[in-house]
């Protein structure tokens, strides 16, 4: 367990200050840490992928709970702290320093190939910097089946956007395109005081756990679609695809695309999948 003192000692000893450009706000309050290990449920040798482990405070709970660790690092400033701070654990963590993601909707080829050595499941257990999470929370849920499980702390807005239904601002291709492969709970909210220094904004933990059964079969061409109808959310479905476009029963031209279920906007580009392989 790190408090904050331990934090703030760990980085002033290696004469580090929380760099804000890189999110760096560490979480100190230990009821929290509980919530996340909860939901969480690590059982031994569960392979993990961290992103973003600071001084390794979660990264210690997780190695404690016998969880096999991934880390991935931007920052090797913290390098010298995470490798001192866990060298007890032996083999079961694992650092990488690098950018999560090598593009804007890719991972970097190193820390995926490590993570998915042998086929195994993974789980993605993180306090993720704030302009990491939506890119790496979409490309895990839609390119990467061996991630069976994310509890991941992220802005409130960004949880908001995830947990989203039809009908609100907060719908879009986010939401859809994550519940549509895994269902998604937000499990608790964190006030900024819990972190150092405090955020500006409120933050959340989320939980993902990937469906047995995923609602489409299809996630790039329901992704294509969802991107093409929020782009212009407040147009009509009917004036965005075209006219003559097929539509299922049930969805009306003049319906926008805010209003529509998760269940339709899947139907909607099983058809158009269909219609645009028509001969
Ligand atoms: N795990 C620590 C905790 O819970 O207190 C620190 C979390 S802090 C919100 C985010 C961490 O992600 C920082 O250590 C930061 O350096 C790192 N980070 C930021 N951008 C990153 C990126 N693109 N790839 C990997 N790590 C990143």
């Amino acid at each position: 367990m790190q408090s904050l003192a331990d934090i703030k000692a760990l980085l002033a000893a290696h004469g580090l200050a929380p760099k804000h450009r890189l999110g760096q706000n560490f979480l100190h309050d230990p009821r929290k840490y509980a919530l996340l290990m909860a939901a969480a449920d690590i059982r031994p040798d569960d392979q993990v992928l961290e992103v973003g482990p600071g001084t390794g405070a979660l990264t210690e709970h997780l190695l404690q709970a016998q969880a096999r660790v991934l880390a991935v690092e931007i920052d090797a400033d913290l390098e010298p702290i995470l490798r001192q701070r866990l060298a007890g654990f032996g083999d079961r963590f694992h650092l990488i320093i690098a950018d999560i993601l090598a593009g804007k909707h890719q991972i970097d080829a190193r820390v995926l190939a490590a993570v998915t050595a042998g086929g195994r499941p993974f789980k993605l257990i993180a306090n993720l910097p704030y302009n990491v999470a939506s890119p790496l929370l979409v490309n895990l849920a839609v390119d990467h089946p061996l991630m069976t499980r994310a509890v991941v702390m992220v802005q409130k807005e960004v949880a908001d956007r995830l947990a989203a239904g039809p009908g609100g601002k907060d719908y879009g291709p986010l939401g859809i395109l994550v519940q549509a492969l895994c269902t998604v709970q937000v499990v608790g909210k964190l006030p900024p005081g819990c972190f150092w220094p405090p955020p500006q904004v409120d933050s959340a933990v989320v939980r993902l756990v990937r469906r047995d059964r995923p609602l489409t079969a299809n996630p790039p061409a329901l992704a294509a679609l969802v991107h093409r109808l929020f782009h212009q959310r407040r147009k009509q479905i009917g004036t965005i695809l075209g006219r003559s476009t097929p539509l299922p029963p049930g969805i009306l031209p003049t319906a926008r695309p805010e209003t529509l279920t998760l269940e339709q906007l899947v139907q909607l580009s099983e058809t158009l999948s269909a219609y645009n392989h028509t001969p």
